[in-house]
């Protein structure tokens, strides 16, 4: 009976230890990481996760923080003073710790995520997502394919494929290439994943919640790649910032991420149901690759929104796009200067 009181004691004591996001902000930036909490715990799985998730914020000098843009081939990229940053972690016992800044514009990602106070306020979940391990779904170009592609990052939203055709059905196509698509989990029944019996990949439509395999993105403009690079979703937040849906193939990547870096599960760990926005697709029969038509066109690098200019990579889209919904729906305001070299 001691035990038993012992080790109830010893679990609610584990239920007490949350995952803890330190959010450091410098001091103009304050009010930016309150907003960004606000938004954070209304969207899945942060919304599902109740006192298993905490996050604290906080404030640390702009010379402190030291955020600048000071990398030329890629002004976009922020970089702030990591041992700081690990060092504030440390002290309030958090699991990972991003960084708002008002002295830099853009956003990072990796050990840490980093993001200005002017750039949308989803360019956060981005930068979180790739702290979280997630790959950019948009096209790289340039400098970022010497950066990032050489060779390619390895993600689990990535899958990098040389397709062998013929694929008399999709279960020929899975049965070649399944073993290379993270998510096939998530590709529902009735989602297409060639198109005719040569093309491996989603066509274009509207697939629900369904993952699909869609051909794109990433490095797929690095020349001489032997394999062609797939995604899971025909539009996300790694690939546009219009895209404010973290599909459930990101949640799980995320909630595993946050898991590994807390060393524990969570309880009750949010349960998703991925087939309930197509219940009347779930007795008909699969489609056969036969009839599904064959895009003709390459539309591996789509632009994503088409606001301003006509003729743009994708990372340049990317940029469009966030000076558009900048330009859009936040007040523009005294800047920094850009690196002249930048895109
Ligand atoms: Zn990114």
């Amino acid at each position: 009976m001691k035990y038993l009181l012992l080790s109830l004691v010893s679990l609610s004591a584990l239920a007490q230890d949350p995952y803890r996001l330190v959010m450091v902000a410098d001091p103009q930036s304050r009010g930016r990481a309150e907003e960004y909490k606000n938004y954070m715990l209304t969207k899945p799985p942060f919304n599902q996760l109740g006192n298993q998730m905490e996050i604290v914020i906080t404030e640390m000098s702009d010379s402190d923080l030291s955020c600048a843009n000071d990398m030329p081939t890629s002004p976009r990229i922020i970089r702030c003073n990591t041992n700081k940053l690990n060092q504030r972690k440390r002290e309030l016992g958090g699991h990972h710790v991003v960084a708002f800044t008002n002295n830099a514009t853009g956003g990072a990602g990796g050990q840490h995520a980093i993001a200005s106070v002017d750039y949308p306020l989803n360019t956060m979940m981005h930068e979180m997502m790739h702290m979280y391990g997630l790959a950019d779904e948009y096209c790289y170009t340039g400098s970022e394919i010497q950066e990032y592609c050489n060779p390619p990052r390895r993600a689990p939203n990535v899958a990098m494929i040389a397709p062998n055709p013929p694929f008399a059905n999709k279960g020929e196509a899975f049965a070649k290439h399944g073993d290379k698509i993270g998510w096939s989990g998530e590709i529902h029944a009735p989602t297409p994943i060639t198109q005719g019996t040569e093309v491996l990949g989603t066509p274009s439509g509207n697939y629900g919640e369904s993952a699909g395999l869609y051909e794109g993105g990433h490095c797929t403009n690095k020349t001489a790649l032997r394999e062609k690079i797939y995604r899971p979703y025909q539009n996300s937040i790694m690939k546009t910032l219009s895209v404010d849906t973290i599909q459930p193939f990101y949640q799980a990547r995320i909630l595993e991420a946050m898991e590994a870096a807390r060393g524990r599960r969570f309880e009750a760990r949010p349960v998703r149901n991925t087939t309930v926005s197509w219940p009347q697709m779930l007795s008909e029969p699969e489609e056969t690759t036969e009839t599904t038509e064959v895009q003709t066109e390459e539309i591996i690098c789509p632009p994503l929104l088409d606001p301003t200019t006509g003729e743009t990579s994708n990372a340049e889209s990317l940029q469009v796009d966030m000076d558009y919904i900048f330009n859009k729906f936040f007040k523009p305001k005294k800047k920094s200067v850009r690196p002249e070299n930048g895109q």
